[in-house]
């Protein structure tokens, strides 16, 4: 249902302002890390790398890990058990 939220927020504490992305050049290491519940995440890196792949890609890994636990609130219970198929005979009345 259009759940698609601007992906700002950190995956833990779903703070908008938590997450710090940093990107060592250096070591080809991105860095996510959120800055009021700790948590945090690297990944390698390449010289395309932007922070926000860093931060997608720790999004990523929280929802997989999430997926598990957690159901999304979809449940689209449609009702598929309609007999089609069956049509009811009509009677035919033969009057004479
Ligand atoms: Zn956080």
């Amino acid at each position: 249902m259009g759940k698609r939220k601007s992906r700002a927020n950190c995956p833990f504490c779903n703070h908008g302002t938590d997450v710090e992305c940093r990107i060592d050049m250096k070591n080809l290491i991105g860095e996510a890390s959120g800055r009021i519940c700790q948590e945090s995440f690297s990944s390698v890196i390449t010289a395309l790398t932007e922070p926000i792949d860093i931060y997608s890609e720790w999004i990523d890994e929280c929802e997989r890990v999430n997926n598990h636990e957690e159901e999304d609130e979809e449940e689209e219970e449609e009702d598929v058990d309609r007999d089609d198929g069956y049509v009811p005979k009509k009677r035919v009345s033969t009057v004479e």
